[in-house]
């Protein structure tokens, strides 16, 4: 009975496969107990959008109607399936530029949800996990700003977050040094109940298994950011997709997960799917990785089984003049499984 908090689908996200509904049944197929619908936000403006998304030749608004469909679709397969699985319905988020908080909050004011992922995938406005390319023109333009911020005296460019200060580094250094810059302002805005890959900034570097605790400006960066996580009760995600693009072992790497340990952070499991044969993907060598980082349980978010139903396609509140709790995070409780039970479980599924 693992769990996944964060999870795509090709229906929704142009980088996947498979239908939300196709993904929901391999979850409850896979014995599955938790599993988190997470589908990207809507990017507001057109320079956010992706090669692949430009070669479809989507807009914006494409992205916003997507978004508005996949909260329909996720919210009647919660319904559907609601006894065979617990479905929770969320959004990953973006940390772009500063208009991002106005952005979420607008969502979030839309829609309800009962949980979401805080990541961040841009620096200075550019992806950092798409390619190699792109890596090195991120790194490139956060050194360009840096040069910017010191010639108008300090003053931070007006699409950077103020939390990015600049520093005398350069090269991979400096770009590590910016995105956990970037995601403490993610994070102090936010507070997000779940920690979308914490050190995704390594996928397309040198050497992924560089030790970052090794490297004074970013290690102090890592351990504030760390120790904010641990203030407030974040979850960190112990995220297999890094499993299957080529790393020994989930994210985060083990440099960071002892520090996190350390400090008493939670974590929640999650295999960040993108379609039906990903889902639940590498959990046995996840647990032997925390097993071996003495992490002796896990998190997990369930539902506290307030009733929600889907009349003529629309979510009604009220049942026979009665209201129905609202949808929301008030709804969810963490609750936590220890290691060796769920690895019995794993051996038996
Ligand atoms: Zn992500
Ligand atoms: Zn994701």
């Amino acid at each position: 009975m693992p769990f996944s908090h964060h999870s795509h689908s090709g229906q929704f996200c142009a980088h996947a496969k498979d239908t939300l509904e196709a993904c929901v049944q391999q979850a409850i197929a896979k014995n599955l107990r938790v599993f988190c619908l997470t589908e990207h936000m809507p990017r507001a403006l057109p320079r956010d959008l992706y090669p692949e998304e430009q070669e479809l030749k989507y807009t914006p608004q494409n992205l916003a109607d997507s978004f508005a469909e996949y909260y329909r679709t996720a919210v009647s397969l919660r319904d559907k399936y609601q006894h065979q699985i617990t479905i929770l319905v969320g959004f990953e988020i973006d940390w772009i530029r500063p208009s991002m908080l106005q952005e979420i909050a607008t969502l979030r004011e839309k829609y309800a949800f009962d949980i979401f992922v805080g990541s961040v995938h841009h620096v200075d406005e550019v992806p950092i996990d798409f390619s190699t390319e792109m890596y090195q023109h991120a790194i490139t333009t956060v050194e360009s700003n840096d040069r910017a911020a010191r010639e108008s005296s300090g003053t931070t460019p007006p699409d950077r977050f103020p939390e990015v200060s600049p520093t005398d580094s350069t090269g991979e250094t400096r770009i590590f040094e910016a995105y956990f810059d970037t995601q403490y302002s993610m994070l102090t805005a936010l507070k997000p109940p779940v920690i979308g890959h914490f050190d995704l900034v390594r996928l397309k570097c040198e050497n992924h298994t560089i030790d970052l605790t090794a490297i004074p400006s970013v290690y102090e960066r890592v351990l504030r950011n760390i120790k904010f996580i641990a203030s407030y009760g974040g979850m960190v995600e112990i995220n297999t997709a890094a499993l299957r693009k080529g790393w020994q072992h989930p994210y985060p790497g083990p440099d960071v997960l002892d520090v996190m340990k350390r400090e008493g952070v939670k974590f929640v499991l999650s295999d960040d799917s993108h379609g039906v044969e990903q889902v639940a993907y590498g959990y046995g060598r996840c647990l032997q990785y925390l097993h071996q980082h003495d992490v002796e349980e896990v998190w997990y978010y369930e539902w506290l089984g307030t009733q929600r139903i889907i009349k003529d396609g629309f979510l009604t509140t009220q049942v026979d003049g009665q209201q129905l709790p609202e949808i929301g995070s008030a709804n969810v409780e963490a609750k936590k499984i220890r290691i060796e039970d769920l690895k019995r479980l794993l051996r038996e599924w």
